[in-house]
């Protein structure tokens, strides 16, 4: 049962093999044992889920269930969650519980999925290693010493260790990709709009989007699935019809299954910075997606390489706007001792924030200073408009673009975290597409050097996530990358 995917837990439960509330055990047992040792999750819910887990058994019985009913799962803690701990990584919102759900939450919920609790995370979703928690790193379980990535590393590490099935993430640059790429999971990050943001906790507004981690791309499209979807709270919701991520994976798949695909190669994503171990590893899936009836077109993305800049202006501004309701007044941390309220203001702050999110808090207001807005904030506005168009003219030569998610494996724990430039390099090949509000998947896609995952990234145009999702399934169908499960975990 641990190892089984949506589609065999769901058969399991229709059949009556096993109950929700004994799936849910199982679940909740493995991460009374293994988690000391990862870190994955800052709140376990047991109680919480063996309530949801008895709803969705009475739901079973009476014939009522959906795709999801009495599936175990586990949320990121930015996102809220009622009556439960919500704490953002942070130290601001450690004694916060929600009075509210967050949309996703609600709709998982009303699906009759089960949550084990939530998971560890950079604080306030600043960061691609997990160092930022203030409830400390959470353990990549391909090798403990190791960081599982970032800003959602403990959904990751979750799945990865099967922990739990599924979980969701949010990305902002990154955060759901490339924690998958480092740890072996498939995540998929939506076109911005198709997941409401209502009660996700805010860091960059304009680029933040939920997404979907799970063993395979068969197992992301049924979260997606199910957590996508208007939401009139969330003013940039976007009103489509709701679609079934699933539809096309079931078609049998005659001859080549992916003859006609087009995938482009943008050369900037091949360059220098790449590690040895992880191009190999792109390069071999590539070799399979050809095999499979690919094929691959050069493309270029020339203002990629300011992906980078333009984001860490434009999201230190928003985060600076978003985080300025955090000053101790209505919720969350307050100092204990002032003289005044301009004092009780900055001590909160002081001591509720750790060194990243202040050091974004500084940029940003900076950023958005007069005088600077023009030289900086504009600028960059401009420069995503110039990334963005560059994806469309790609993408009209080409139906997906391909190539590394990580410019390397998982590295060690404390490797990076005194060098913050380093660490957002290693978001090089995601952000840009947050910037262009475009689908991103990672799907695990070979090993490097140390046994340590390779992921690819595919990245499409609006609204691709069922042909994403597609080409990641045939591509699993074909291959058993996303089956491997680190020694942790067996
Ligand atoms: N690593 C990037 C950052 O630190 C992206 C984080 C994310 O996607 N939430 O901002």
């Amino acid at each position: 049962m641990i190892n089984a995917s949506l589609t065999e837990l769901r058969a399991a439960l229709d059949a009556g093999k096993i109950s929700s509330v004994e799936l849910a055990t199982l679940f909740l047992d493995r991460i009374e044992r293994l988690d000391p040792s990862l870190n994955a999750f800052i709140t376990v819910d047991r109680d919480g889920a063996l309530e949801a887990a008895r709803a969705a058994d009475a739901r079973l019985a009476a014939g009522d269930a959906g795709p999801l009913t009495g599936i175990p799962l586990a949320h990121k803690d930015v996102f809220c969650t009622e009556g439960v701990l919500t704490t953002c990584g942070s130290k601001m919102l450690a004694n916060f519980v929600s009075p509210y759900d967050a949309h996703v939450v609600s709709l998982l919920k009303a699906a009759g999925a089960v949550s084990l609790g939530k998971t560890n995370m950079d604080e306030f979703a600043m960061g691609s290693s997990n160092e930022n928690s203030h409830f400390g790193p959470a353990k990549n379980p391909w090798d403990t010493t190791r960081i599982p990535g970032g800003s959602s590393g403990g959904s990751a590490a979750a799945v990865a260790a099967r922990l739990v099935p599924i979980a969701t993430g949010t990305d902002t640059g990154g955060s759901v990709r490339q924690p998958a790429a480092l740890t072996g999971v498939t995540g998929i990050k939506p076109t911005y709009g198709v997941v409401s943001r209502y009660g996700m906790i805010a860091y960059a507004s304009s680029l933040d989007q939920g997404g979907a981690f799970g063993a395979s791309a068969a197992d992301c499209a049924q979260l997606l699935t199910a957590m996508a979807g208007f939401d009139p709270r969330d003013s940039t919701s976007l009103e489509r019809p709701a679609e079934d991520y699933s539809r096309e994976l079931a078609a049998p798949a005659a001859g080549r299954p992916l003859a006609g695909l087009r995938i482009g190669l943008p050369k900037e994503f091949f360059g220098a910075g790449m590690a040895d171990d992880v191009r190999a590893a792109v390069e071999a899936a590539l070799d399979e997606y050809r095999a499979l009836g690919a094929t691959t077109v050069d493309v270029s993305l020339p203002n990629a390489q300011l992906a980078i800049p333009a984001y860490y202006v434009i999201a230190p501004a928003e985060a600076s706007s978003n985080l300025s309701r955090f000053d101790g007044v209505r919720y969350g941390h307050r100092a204990a001792e002032y003289r005044d309220l301009a004092e009780m203001y900055s001590k909160s702050r002081a001591e509720g924030f750790g060194a990243e999110v202040k050091r974004r808090i500084l940029v940003g207001t900076y950023v958005l200073s007069h005088g600077y807005y023009d030289a900086y904030y504009l600028q960059a506005q401009k420069l995503r408009r110039l990334i963005a168009q560059d994806f469309q003219a790609a993408l009209a030569g080409c139906d997906i673009i391909a190539g590394p998610t990580s410019p390397t494996t998982a590295w060690a724990i404390g490797e990076k975290s005194d060098d913050p430039v380093q660490m957002y390099l290693s978001d090089i090949y995601t952000i840009a597409v947050n910037l262009a509000g475009l689908p991103g998947l990672s799907h695990p896609c070979g090993f490097g050097a140390g046994e340590l995952p390779v992921g690819l990234q595919l990245v499409g145009d609006y609204f691709s996530e069922a042909r994403l999702l597609n080409a990641a399934h045939r591509f699993q169908q074909a291959s058993d990358w996303h089956l491997r499960r680190p020694a942790i975990a067996a």
